[in-house]
């Protein structure tokens, strides 16, 4: 059978459409998909309800893959992994991509940190708390004052610095790997993270997350954990 140019064109397009639409995972690696979230939406509440829950995980964070993967679509940041497309962003200074992609990432520690429900630090921890804090209460209320003192959106930070813990607030969809720190636990002061259920509040808002939520065990492994 002798083909015209058309038919051959036309042929080589199906071709290409089977072959993305029988292999669609491989198109977008798992880093870049929304997690599931390991607990119900009801899970947080009072603290945070599952309202609130709802529409943060359900909108907002969905929102940023979503943009995410539109704006890398054909770029080579869409072969990269999530952790790489923040750092190489904000180098690059592309500020859409940085901002959906570090979005993405801080809300995926943002669930996982409440996984397994409110845990005490484990010991060692405790010690390198104490080391750098005095106790877990000063730590809390730093996290709860630097929360408080960004002004608009932003973040509130323990990270791992050298060997240190440190605590950082930062605008947006600030995060600490783009200052060589490990995010070791993060407190999203966005409005949309704690108006429903504390309006104003935002100082009481942490301070509450910090006591009744946060799973100390979970913030602890990723001391050493040196990726994720
Ligand atoms: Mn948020």
């Amino acid at each position: 059978m002798i083909m015209n140019r058309r038919q051959i064109l036309t042929l080589s397009a199906a071709a290409a459409a089977s072959l993305v639409s029988a292999h669609p995972a491989v198109a977008v690696s798992v880093d870049l998909q929304l997690p599931i979230l390991p607990y119900k939406e009801d899970a947080l509440a009072p603290v945070i309800s599952a309202r609130t829950v709802g529409l943060h995980y359900g909108k907002h964070h969905k929102g940023y893959f979503d943009k995410l993967s539109k704006l890398i679509a054909g770029k080579p940041y869409a072969s990269m992994t999530l952790e790489k497309i923040i750092v190489t962003a904000h180098e690059k200074k592309d500020q859409d991509i940085f901002n959906n992609a570090a979005q993405a990432w801080n809300h995926n520690l943002y669930w996982q940190q409440f996984n397994g429900g409110s845990k005490a630090p484990p010991e060692k921890f405790t010690a390198l708390i104490k080391n750098d804090f005095g106790s877990i209460d000063t730590l809390k209320t730093k996290l709860v004052e630097q929360a408080d003192k960004i002004f608009g959106t932003g973040w509130v930070w323990l990270v791992r610095s050298g060997g240190k813990l440190e605590v950082i607030g930062m605008q947006d969809a600030g995060n600490p790997m783009t200052l060589d720190k490990k995010p070791l636990l993060g407190i999203d002061v966005w409005e949309h993270a704690y108006y429903i259920d504390y309006e104003n509040r935002r100082a009481e808002h942490v301070q509450a997350v910090l006591d009744k939520l946060i799973n100390w065990e979970f913030v602890a492994s990723r001391w050493d954990v040196t990726q994720g």
